[in-house]
């Protein structure tokens, strides 16, 4: 079996491939090479650089899997592929507690000011009353989306002595159950959480799904994390309600742009932000690459 591996991965799931067949990482190639030598290979591996749309794919005569070492599919052109008898596969589950844990992070950091306060310290300054937090213990957490990321925060979340209430048109109650959490509606939510957190997917239903209306519902001294996809939560109308003092502030992971620069929540100092970090862990890059090799080997193996 030949595969081409060509954005980066890391080793170990290069390893796995490497027991099974002929391996090339080729990590710059252009649109051209790639055409050209994408018909010798019986499967790909890329991340987010490399494009496989339909030109490209055209030449693949002999692809039987692209895997996808992520989440996101849009570089790929599913039904280009479909059409040639192509299976794409992907790796979503691999960063799950990455980003859980980030998520936790973020909590944390929100609700005791520490970047505020390491900046501060750092500039030679001694704010201790500036930075007068709250615990999180016997708060409320809003969650919403219970799927992988979602149902592991909550969990994280009892742990720290929070109650969990959760958002999830789409999960049944029993799953709910299961995990202890109180499904709830998406008004409740909003209303009685003290920290909002949000893990849905980003489509045409959740786009601005946390906007003006809910910013006005929400208690005044809520914290809203996003830590899933820019644009589920509207920037501009967040940015409005920190100002008009109707949620205390906010931790953003992504951004309806990346990078957000010029956005005005990075000068505002009760917004918390990370540079799209949450699957960003040794853990979660091994885990990745290891799940790709081990699905497109299943996919090849039959
Ligand atoms: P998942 O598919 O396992 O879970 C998503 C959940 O959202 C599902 O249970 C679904 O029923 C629910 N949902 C869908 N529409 C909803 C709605 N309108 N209201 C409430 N719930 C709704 O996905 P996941 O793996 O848990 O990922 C969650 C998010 O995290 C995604 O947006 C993903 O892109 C993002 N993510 C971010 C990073 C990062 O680096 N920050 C890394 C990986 C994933």
């Amino acid at each position: 079996m030949k595969f081409l591996i060509s954005d980066k991965i890391e080793e170990k799931g290069i390893l796995k491939l490497k027991e099974k067949g002929q391996v090339e990482v080729e990590t710059s190639l252009s649109k051209e090479e790639l055409k050209n030598r994408i018909p010798k290979y019986d499967a790909i591996i890329v991340r987010s650089g490399t494009t496989l749309d339909e030109e490209v794919l055209s030449c693949a005569d002999n692809l039987k899997v692209i895997g996808r070492a992520g989440v996101g599919v849009d570089n790929i052109d599913i039904d280009a592929a479909t059409k040639k008898g192509i299976i794409v596969i992907n790796a979503p589950e691999a960063s799950t507690i990455s980003v859980s844990e980030h998520t936790l992070g973020l909590l944390m950091a929100s609700a005791r000011n520490i970047p505020q306060a390491n900046s501060s310290l750092k500039d030679e300054k001694w704010e201790k009353s500036k930075f007068l937090g709250e615990e999180v213990y016997e708060k409320t957490l809003g969650v919403f989306g219970l799927g992988r990321i979602g149902s592991e925060v909550a969990k994280r979340a009892r742990k720290l002595g929070m109650d969990v209430l959760a958002f999830d048109p789409y999960i049944s109650e029993e799953r709910a159950n299961e995990l202890g959490i109180d499904l709830s509606i998406k008004e409740k939510v909003i209303e009685e959480a003290d920290f909002i957190t949000t893990h849905v997917p980003l489509t045409e239903e959740t786009r601005h799904l946390i906007s003006s209306e809910e910013f006005d519902r929400m208690k005044d001294d809520a914290t809203i994390l996003n830590v899933a996809r820019g644009g589920i939560v509207d920037e501009e109308a967040l940015a409005d309600a920190i100002k008009e003092g109707k949620i205390k502030g906010a931790a953003l992971d992504v951004f309806e742009e990346e990078p957000p620069f010029g956005s005005e929540l990075l000068e505002m100092d009760e917004v918390i932000v990370t540079p799209h970090l949450g699957a960003s862990t040794e853990e979660a890059q091994v885990n990745v690459a290891v799940s790709i090799a081990n699905q497109v080997l299943d996919a090849l193996e039959g």
